[in-house]
């Protein structure tokens, strides 16, 4: 396996299998014992080469495949190489397009520059595109192939596919990569191929234990992508004169911050008041604060201050892009005196074409290793800013970027105390600590909410016959059943072992009931998990508050109703009947 890097974070993003020349065994035995390898690699993806004609064959089943080793599809991307997806007169689409409906990723393997292919990469919209190493190795040595990568960058970019580099074996390779502005490779500067058994290594390998992977957490999807969803912050600019900014002290608005800052734990507030306080000691025409998303490979505006520079709202910079990828590429503060002149200069669609001449200071915003995002601050006028002033504001940058970083840190840690490790779902801590609030708001607003307590029928059998992992997989795909079924706003907890809690916001009894039933519905329809079982589920159905004063009286009642209904033969829903004279706030 080679680890997959951001290469400027050296945060590892995903792992790509490589079959050795020597593997023994048929190309499927070959994908199988690179599949098991997933137990290792997830929360990363693996990448897992379609070998040979499997892509084509008849009666195998990728999904079963990944799902002989607990692999959840979403974990793997399957490599399709040029010659499989570019060849005469076959038909890749209606394979792909099926690996896609089952949740895997793609990733598409191209043999030279990938120009060739450009439409039918356009055509398969791969998650990944992999360049090959010899191809990878001319960006040192042509200014053509840097052409070749710059145009790659941009086509990447427009389909949203992650360009990743093989072959990235020395330091000239990643500098020439980082400033053509690919992010992501692997090779022998980053990393030597990982082997877990003794004997398979060859030369050149690190033989490691299942811990390496625990060790190296990756950077995923999941844990970043989060934060894209928040908005852009659009704030007013502080009208003082250079004058009365100056008074108000350098040191003393420093040392604001950063008590400020402390106090905060709230990832957007701690860059709005990055925002507000720098203006107080820096007087200028307009600023913007970006998160770096490496995943996309773009910087997303959080915070705009200024008349030309809020038209950035809603537009996504690609990651190299402009004066400001340029001097994040670089690492260090830049004091630009001439936007205009600069040769990374680039106009930003739909601020117009207006001109005149301005200075820009960009001060990547970096945590300990990671370039987190990156502060723009503009000034009209040539050379406008002084050393001092870029000083000045990489001192604003690095207290707000330590605590952003701490913020981020804090929220992904607080999501994973309320997440059940195996399921992804809510736990019962989480339940415990939100459930108050939930019913105090519930009451206030006078609705209602629909709780369904689900237990798996004879799950027992399941682990009696396949084993506890089997178990283990059905339960993960039990609660991916459960979040497609409910809206994004329901809660979906693991209640138990097997049991499942929904809640269903701002649904009374008649809505609840449909969804139970559209649940029940749904699992007993899926195919068979285990020699012809199927998972079935038991489903009791209440109503807060009309089945009780607390949700806990509430999940006891649905809790009753569950037992009858495994009493009445499994496979069933059976709703708490409506206490006398009771009526339903809503009835959805
Ligand atoms: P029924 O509910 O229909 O009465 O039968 P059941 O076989 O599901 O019985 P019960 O609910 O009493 O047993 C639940 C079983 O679920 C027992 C345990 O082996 C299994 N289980 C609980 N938690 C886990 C888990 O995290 N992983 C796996 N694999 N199995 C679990
Ligand atoms: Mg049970
Ligand atoms: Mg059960």
């Amino acid at each position: 396996m080679l680890p997959v890097f951001n290469i400027p974070d050296r945060a590892i993003i995903a792992y790509e299998a490589i079959p050795r020349p020597s593997a023994s065994g048929d190309h499927l035995s070959v994908v199988r014992s690179a599949l098991a390898a997933v137990r290792h690699t997830t929360p990363a993806v693996l990448l897992v080469p379609m070998l040979g004609d499997l892509l084509h064959a008849a009666g195998i089943d990728p999904a079963d495949l990944a799902a002989e080793h607990g692999a959840k599809p979403s974990d793997i991307a399957w490599i399709i190489s040029s010659d499989a997806a570019c060849g005469a007169g076959r038909s890749i689409d209606d394979r792909v397009a099926k690996l896609r409906t089952a949740g895997f990723m793609i990733a598409f393997e191209a043999s030279g520059w990938a120009s060739e292919c450009h439409d039918r990469i356009a055509a398969l919209r791969p998650d990944f595109l992999l360049l090959n190493g010899p191809v990878v190795a001319q960006v040192t040595r042509s200014e053509v192939a840097g052409a070749e990568l710059a145009g790659l960058n941009s086509f990447g970019a427009r389909l949203d596919v992650c360009l990743v580099a093989r072959g990235v074996d020395d330091a000239t390779i990643a500098n020439a990569l980082t400033t053509s502005g690919l992010q992501h490779g692997s090779g022998a500067y980053l990393s030597p191929p990982l082997v877990l058994a003794d004997d398979l290594a060859i030369a050149g390998d690190a033989v490691v234990g299942p811990s390496w992977f625990r060790q190296h957490e990756p950077r995923t999807l999941a844990t970043r992508g989060r934060s894209i969803v928040a908005p852009t912050k659009v704030v007013s600019l502080a009208t003082s004169t250079s004058a009365e900014a100056a008074s108000d002290g350098f040191a003393q608005t420093l040392g604001e911050a950063a008590r400020v800052l402390q106090a905060e734990h709230d990832p957007d507030r701690i860059l709005g008041v990055l925002g507000d306080l720098l203006q107080r000691v820096l007087p200028m025409t307009g600023l913007a604060i970006f998160e770096a998303d490496w995943e996309r490979d773009c910087l997303i505006p959080r915070v705009l201050a200024g008349s030309e520079v809020v038209k950035l709202r809603d537009l996504h910079f690609p990651m190299s892009g402009g004066i400001t990828g340029w001097a994040l590429a670089r690492g260090v503060p830049y004091n630009c005196g001439d936007t205009t002149t600069h040769p990374a200069a680039s106009t930003i669609p739909g601020t117009g074409g207006d001109q005149s001449p301005e200075s820009l200071l960009v001060i990547p915003l970096i945590a300990g290793d990671h370039r987190i995002g990156v502060l723009d601050v503009w000034r009209s006028g040539i050379d406008s800013f002084s050393d001092r002033d870029l000083e000045h504001c990489a001192l604003f940058a690095h207290v707000t970027a330590a605590a952003w970083n701490n913020a981020q840190l804090y929220r992904e840690l607080e999501a994973r105390v309320h997440t059940d490790a195996l399921t992804g779902l809510r736990n019962t801590r989480w339940l415990d600590e939100t459930a108050p609030q939930e019913t105090a708001r519930c009451l206030r607003s006078g609705s209602n909410i629909g709780v369904l307590l689900l237990d798996l029928d004879y799950f027992k059998q399941i682990n009696d016959t396949g084993g506890h992992a089997a178990g283990d997989r059905v339960l993960r795909e039990v609660a991916l059943v459960l979040r497609s079924v409910v809206r994004t706003g329901d809660d979906v907890v693991r209640f138990g072992g097997e049991e499942f809690l929904v809640m269903l916001h701002d649904s009374g009894p008649g809505g609840a009931l449909r969804v139970a039933e559209e649940i029940r519905a749904t699992l007993a329809a899926r195919k068979p998990v285990l020699n012809g079982m199927r998972v079935t589920a038991s489903i009791g159905v209440a109503v807060f508050p009309m089945h009780g004063a607390t949700l806990d009286d509430v999940i006891r009642a649905a809790d009753l109703a569950m037992y009858e209904a495994k009493a009445g033969g499994r496979d069933r829903v059976v709703p708490v009947p409506a206490p006398m004279g009771a009526t339903a706030a809503g009835s959805r």
